[in-house]
């Protein structure tokens, strides 16, 4: 059996093949950590967005969208201690000159003393690595990596500079003159958009707390180690909404989105025991509870949305920076009050990430003597990039254009895919590789009976089917079952 890791690269090079993610910039040797998506992959990619946008913005009436800059009054990051306290801890190897994630080295050193049953240095080095978070303490997480013997990876020596703060964010000049340039800042979370655009939103929408605010957009952060993939990249997309309630209230309200988002993931099918919560155990500047979606990608359960209770102090601080007023009256109690907000924040690529790893799959078929492997895509199907496939069987005899017709009474609903080239094993497969949930075959019956041959690409099943009935049986398996999954915490 494939290992993980083997399973893992598999799915990159699937993106690549199949037109869903390329490196930025290849034919410059690319730029690190930052991905194009390509033709299949924006499809996928516009369809994940769309699904959350239905989710919080559609179904839910007291929820609106906005589509905020992404650059902002430099203030602004002060406000929300992005400009002193977005940083890493990060530490340079002398002889390899890598650079690391100081906390990420300690991390990897706990999860070797695990696989070693050393369950007791385990346990210790991960409490003494969450005090040192809690405290900031650089020196400490030093001397741990020293008193460990962390050694780079790459060189295999233990010569390293002292651990420092990086600062996430990156900058830019505003303006052409460059003795008064400003230097402003490239977002690196959509958040803030939202609460500079608070009142705005209230007053011109009458929202009424409790409401919530949902921004689909590209964040920015210089990471010290990019890597997996589109796991962990330089510019990547967030699908954030910040609901604003009564204070007092929020826990309530916490526990309201933990339940609602995770229901969202379920909903995509991709399996249950995918999922689980994890408590932070340093809880940022912000944040009165932080609790987090994981996902078991290949390399194991991360991080793939937060849900935060981010109490009243963003709104408090563009209070103080702006000397503007972001209070609401409520009047039901007759008062006036900054209101409390839970935000819930996903990652688009890694949520885009989790349904390829979870989607890919080789499969053997056996035919006759001979063994052979599928590759297929099984996408959760209403998220495919081409819902169904049109083959005419051959390119003679007028089937090109009976399945022209069918193409186009189909293509104002689907996106549809019309291909006539090689053998139809050869057009299933290619399907399959791309997760097209239906293709659908034009013979020579069709020319007579008006009926086709719809292929479905999990069971690889066929039926013969009156031409009319396709889009009945397509917009019933294209249903998503937002409302009907069944909650497990
Ligand atoms: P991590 O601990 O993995 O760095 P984070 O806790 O800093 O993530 P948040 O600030 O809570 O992340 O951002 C919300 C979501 O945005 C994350 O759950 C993740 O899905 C996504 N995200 C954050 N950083 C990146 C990145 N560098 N690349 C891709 N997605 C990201």
């Amino acid at each position: 059996m494939a290992s993980q890791e083997d399973i893992f690269k598999k799915v990159v090079s699937h993106c690549k093949e199949y037109g869903f993610i390329f490196q930025s910039s290849e034919i410059y040797d690319g730029l690190s950590a930052i991905y194009d998506y390509g033709q299949n992959g924006v499809e996928l990619k516009n369809n994940i967005k769309n699904y959350w946008w239905k989710a919080m913005v559609q179904f839910n009436e007291n929820i609106v969208g906005i589509d905020s800059a992404i650059f902002m009054h430099p203030k602004i990051w002060k406000a929300s201690g992005h400009v002193d306290s977005f940083n890493d801890p990060m530490i340079d190897n002398k002889d390899s000159k890598k650079r690391y994630r100081a906390d990420d080295l300690i991390e990897n050193k706990i999860a070797q003393y695990e696989n070693k049953g050393k369950t007791d240095k385990a346990k210790k080095l991960t409490d003494d690595l969450t005090k040192c978070l809690q405290e900031s303490d650089l020196e400490g997480m030093y001397n741990l990596i020293v008193e460990h013997e962390i050694a780079c990876p790459f060189s295999g020596t233990r010569n390293w500079t002292k651990v420092r703060q990086f600062n996430l964010m990156f900058g830019t000049q505003m303006g052409s003159d460059v003795e008064e340039a400003e230097t402003i800042y490239l977002r690196p979370e959509t958040a803030q958009g939202i609460f500079v655009n608070f009142l705005n939103v209230q007053k011109t929408g009458r929202m009424k707390i409790p409401f919530g605010i949902a921004q689909i957009g590209k964040a920015f952060r210089n990471e010290i180690i990019a890597r997996q993939f589109i796991f962990r990249m330089r510019e990547f997309e967030q699908m954030e909404m910040q609901f604003f309630v009564r204070p007092g209230e929020e826990m309530k309200w916490f526990e309201h989105w933990k339940n609602e988002r995770l229901k969202w993931h379920l909903a995509m099918g991709l399996g249950e025991s995918k999922y689980r919560f994890h408590v932070h155990e340093k809880l940022a500047h912000y944040a009165n509870a932080a609790e987090d979606i994981q996902f078991e990608f290949p390399f194991g359960f991360k991080e793939m949305e937060g849900i935060h209770s981010r109490t009243n102090f963003d709104l408090n601080q563009h209070q103080q920076f702006s000397g503007k007023k972001l209070q609401y009256f409520d009047p039901e109690l007759n008062q006036n009050y900054v209101p409390y907000v839970v935000e819930t924040s996903v990652g688009l690529d890694r949520t885009f990430l989790a349904v390829m790893c979870a989607s890919y799959k080789e499969e053997e078929i056996v035919n006759g003597d001979k063994t052979d492997v599928r590759v297929v895509l099984a996408l959760p199907a209403f998220l495919a990039p081409v819902k169904v496939a049109i083959l005419p069987l051959m390119k003679k005899d007028g089937l090109p254009e009976k399945a022209r017709q069918i193409m186009d009474s189909l293509k104002q609903e689907y996106s549809c895919a019309y291909d006539e080239k090689d053998a139809i094993g050869k057009r299933y497969r290619r399907n399959d590789a791309i997760g097209t949930p239906f293709c659908i075959t034009v013979d020579h019956q069709t020319l007579e009976d008006n009926t086709v041959t719809i292929r479905y690409r999990d069971s690889m099943q066929q039926e013969r089917i009156p031409i009319d009935a396709i889009e009945n049986i397509v917009r019933e398996k294209l249903k998503v079952g937002v409302k009907e999954v069944k909650l497990v915490v």
